[in-house]
């Protein structure tokens, strides 16, 4: 089994993860954070951010046809 971390604070969590009640967290504090950060929306799943295209139509003017009416 890969050696765990807590996702929070980095403390190592040796032994089987039944020994943490606040798992995959070390401490009911760490887990806490978690959630607080949840609730402030600090994460970010980076698949929900809107994809920029640079090469979207209409963005750039054409120079060609600007001020020619
Ligand atoms: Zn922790």
């Amino acid at each position: 089994m890969a050696k765990t971390v807590c996702e929070i604070c980095g403390a190592p969590m040796p032994g089987e993860w039944t020994e943490y009640p606040a798992y995959p967290f070390c401490t009911k504090r760490c887990k806490l954070i978690d959630l607080g950060r949840w609730l402030s929306e600090d994460y970010k799943i980076p698949d929900a951010a809107p994809p920029r295209d640079a090469s979207t139509p209409g963005d750039a003017a054409d120079p060609a046809s600007a001020g020619s009416s």
